[in-house]
C-alpha cells in the first residue's frame, strides 16, 4: 500500500485516509470500440444491486455499447478483440470473454427489435455527405445522423457494408445480422444512395460544393497482383476478387487443387472459401507463421478445415498448358534474414530450391490499396490518403479506415466516430479539449484481490467441427454463447478500479464513513464522510477492486 505521512503531534504516523480513485480500465486499452466494457459488463452483473431487471440491464449495456459501436452483433463476431489480451482476470485464470459477450447482447438487441438512440440535439439543417457506406463511413453517419444532421451517404456497390459484406464470408458473419445494425443506422433518417461510385457516376467537387462536409471511408478494393508470369489469365484471382464474387452469389469453379498465396486475413478467408467448395487447398506464406499477419485463431480455423499451410515458400512462376490452363505453380523455398522495415524477418530466396506445385487455380491474396481515381485533388501518400493533423484531406474533406492504411473494422469504425466528433465540434464551435475524457490511472493485476474469488474458466464459445464447416457451406461456424453463460460471464469481471457495491469497506470501517446512495449504480455506492475516520486504512486493504486509494 502507498503511504503519505502526516505529523501528529511530535510523531509521525501513516496516514490511510480513503479516497475513491475511478481507475482506467485495462480491457480499455486497445480497444475504443466497444463502449465502458467495465461498465456495460458491471450493469449486467450489479443489476439486483441496481434494482435493473434482467432486460434492463441488457438493453442498458447495449446503448452504452452502441453508443460508440453502433455494430455490436458485427464485432462481436469479427473482432480479434484486443480488450480480451489486456483483461487483468488473465492472471489469475482466463480473461473474459468480451468479444463474446459483445456478440450476445448485439444479437439480443436484434430480436428485441432496440432502435438506436438519438442524442439530445435538435435537427440541424448542415447537409453532411460520406463516400462508402463500409464500416467506417457507416459509423461516421449514424455518428452524425444522431446528432440531428442531414447525411447522404454515395455507394458505389449494390449494398452497404464495404468489406464486412464483400469480403468476410458469410459462415463468419451472416449478411442478416450485418443487414439488421445497417438498417437501424438507416433508420436515424440516413439517406443512402446505392449504385453511386463518386469519381464515376458523380464527381467530388459536385459533392464538394452539395454538402459543408464530406467524409471519405472508400477503404482499399483493389486486390493486388502478385506480379509473377504466367497471372493474367483463366483462373487466378486476387483474394478480395474472388471473395467479393463468392459472397455475390457467384458460383466460381476453383478445381481439385487451389494455392492461395498470403499469410492474412483474406488468405484465411479465401481458402477456407474454396475449401468449401471440397478442393484441396493450400496456403503458402513465404515467412513462418510468427509472422503471419493473419488473426491466430483464424488461421486455427483454416486448419481446423483441412487448409495446408506450407510455411516459407514464395510463387516464382504460373506454367499454364498451351490452351492457356493452370498447370503448375513454379515456387522457391525461402529462409529469414534480418527485420525489414516493417520489423518482420525479410524473406530470402534459398538458392536453387525451386520446386514445382500442380494446381488447378490461385488466389493472390497478398494486399489491397484504395481505388483513388476521382480523388487525385486530395492529400495523398502513394496509394494511400493521408490526413493531416486535423484529420482532414482536403478543404472540409475528412477520411478514415481502411483507405488511409489496412487495419480492421473495430478501427474503421473508431476513426469514423472521431471524425464525426471532430466535425461536430467544428460546426457547432465547441472547444475539442472540452470533450477530452479526464486521464486515469491504470490499475494492473497486483491492484486488484484476484485471489478473492475462485479461479473459473471463460466461456467457450461454441463451435462447429471442422469437417461439419466443410459440408455445412454458409453455415456459420462459431455460435452465440447462451443467457446463462452470458450472466455467468459477467460475473467473472472484478470491475477493476471501479466500485462494484461489494460494501466491504463499509462493513470494515468502525467510524462509519462510508454512507450508501440511495441510487446506486456501478461506480457509485457510497459517499465518503471523513471527520470520524480513525485512519486505519482498513477499507483500503479490503477494497478487491482497488477502487480506494490512499488520500
Ligand atoms: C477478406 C477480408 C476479411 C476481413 N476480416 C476481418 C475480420 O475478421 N475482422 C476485422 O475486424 N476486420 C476484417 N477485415 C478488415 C475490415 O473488413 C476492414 O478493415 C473494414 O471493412 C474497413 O472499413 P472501411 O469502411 O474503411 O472500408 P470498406 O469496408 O472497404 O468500405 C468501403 C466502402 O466504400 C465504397 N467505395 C469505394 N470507392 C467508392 C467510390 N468511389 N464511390 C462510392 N463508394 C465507394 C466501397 O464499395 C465500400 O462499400 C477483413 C477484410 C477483408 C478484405
Amino acid at each position: 500500500m502507498n503511504r503519505d505521512f502526516v505529523a501528529e503531534s511530535d510523531r509521525i504516523t501513516p496516514a490511510f485516509r480513503p479516497v475513491q480513485v475511478e481507475k482506467a480500465a485495462p480491457c480499455q486499452e486497445g480497444c475504443a470500440n466497444c463502449g465502458d466494457i467495465r461498465g456495460w459488463i458491471g450493469t449486467i452483473a450489479q443489476r439486483s444491486k441496481t434494482g435493473l431487471s434482467r432486460e434492463e440491464a441488457f438493453a442498458r449495456s447495449w446503448r452504452m455499447i452502441a453508443d460508440v459501436n453502433p455494430f455490436p452483433s458485427v464485432l462481436g463476431r469479427v473482432c480479434p478483440h484486443p480488450c480480451e489480451q489486456h483483461c487483468n482476470r488473465s492472471t489469475l485464470d482466463e480473461p473474459l470473454a468480451i468479444n463474446a459477450m459483445e456478440r450476445f447482447l448485439g444479437d439480443w438487441a436484434i430480436e428485441q427489435g432496440l432502435a438506436l438512440g438519438r442524442l439530445e440535439n435538435v435537427p440541424v439543417e448542415t447537409w453532411i455527405g460520406v463516400v462508402g457506406a463500409g464500416p467506417s463511413g457507416l459509423s461516421f453517419a449514424y455518428q452524425m445522423a444522431r446528432r440531428g444532421y442531414r447525411v447522404t451517404i454515395y455507394e458505389s456497390r449494390a449494398q452497404a457494408g464495404g468489406m464486412l459484406r464483400y469480403g468476410v464470408p458469410d459462415y463468419r458473419l451472416p449478411p442478416e445480422v450485418l443487414d439488421a445494425e445497417i438498417q437501424r443506422i438507416l433508420d436515424l433518417g440516413v439517406d443512402l444512395k446505392l449504385n453511386m461510385a463518386v469519381g464515376r457516376d458523380i464527381s467530388l467537387e459536385a459533392l464538394r460544393a452539395r454538402h459543408e462536409k464530406l467524409y471519405l471511408g472508400i477503404g482499399a478494393q483493389m486486390g493486388r497482383e502478385i506480379g509473377i508470369p504466367g497471372e493474367k489469365g483463366p483462373s487466378v484471382w486476387t483474394g478480395t476478387d474472388f471473395l467479393s464474387r463468392i459472397n455475390c452469389g457467384e458460383e466460381i469453379e476453383v478445381g481439385a487443387r487451389v494455392v492461395v498465396v498470403g499469410g492474412g486475413n483474406t488468405a484465411m478467408d479465401a481458402a477456407r472459401v474454396a475449401r468449401r467448395s471440397g478442393a484441396d487447398v493450400t496456403i503458402l506464406y513465404r515467412r513462418s507463421r510468427e509472422e503471419m499477419p493473419a488473426i491466430e485463431y483464424d488461421i486455427e480455423d483454416a486448419l481446423e478445415e483441412g487448409v495446408n499451410l506450407r510455411l516459407l515458400v514464395a510463387p516464382v512462376r504460373l506454367e499454364r498448358t498451351p490452351d492457356g490452363k493452370l498447370d503448375s505453380l513454379v515456387a522457391r523455398r525461402m529462409q529469414l534474414g534480418e527485420p525489414d522495415s516493417s520489423g518482420r524477418c525479410r524473406p530470402l530466396a534459398v538458392p536453387d530450391s525451386e520446386f514445382r506445385l500442380p494446381l488447378d487455380s490461385l488466389i493472390a491474396a497478398v494486399s489491397q490499396s484504395p481505388g483513388l481515381e476521382g480523388f487525385a485533388a486530395l492529400g495523398h501518400k502513394g496509394n494511400w490518403l493521408m490526413t493531416d493533423a486535423h484529420g482532414a484531406v482536403g478543404h472540409g474533406v475528412l477520411a478514415g479506415g481502411d483507405v488511409l492504411e489496412l487495419g480492421i473494422a473495430g478501427n474503421a469504425i473508431l476513426q469514423g466516430r472521431n471524425a464525426a466528433e471532430q466535425v461536430h465540434f467544428h460546426l457547432q464551435g465547441i472547444e475539442h479539449d472540452a470533450s477530452m475524457p479526464e486521464s486515469r490511472p491504470d490499475i494492473g493485476p497486483d491492484q486488484v484481490k484476484l485471489d478473492s474469488r475462485p479461479g473459473s474458466e471463460a466461456v467457450r464459445v461454441p463451435k462447429l467441427p471442422g469437417d461439419e464447416r466443410i459440408t455445412g457451406g454458409v453455415a456459420e461456424v462459431a455460435s452465440t454463447i447462451s443467457e446463462e453463460q452470458f450472466l455467468a460471464e459477467a460475473e467473472r469481471c472484478f470491475s477493476c478500479g471501479f466500485c462494484f457495491g461489494c460494501e466491504q469497506c463499509s462493513m470494515f470501517c468502525t467510524s462509519g464513513c462510508f454512507t450508501k446512495l440511495e441510487e446506486v449504480m456501478p461506480g457509485m455506492y457510497f459517499t465518503l464522510m471523513l471527520d470520524e475516520c480513525k485512519e486505519c486504512g482498513k477499507c483500503i486493504e479490503v477494497c478487491p477492486c482497488g477502487y480506494l486509494d490512499p488520500a
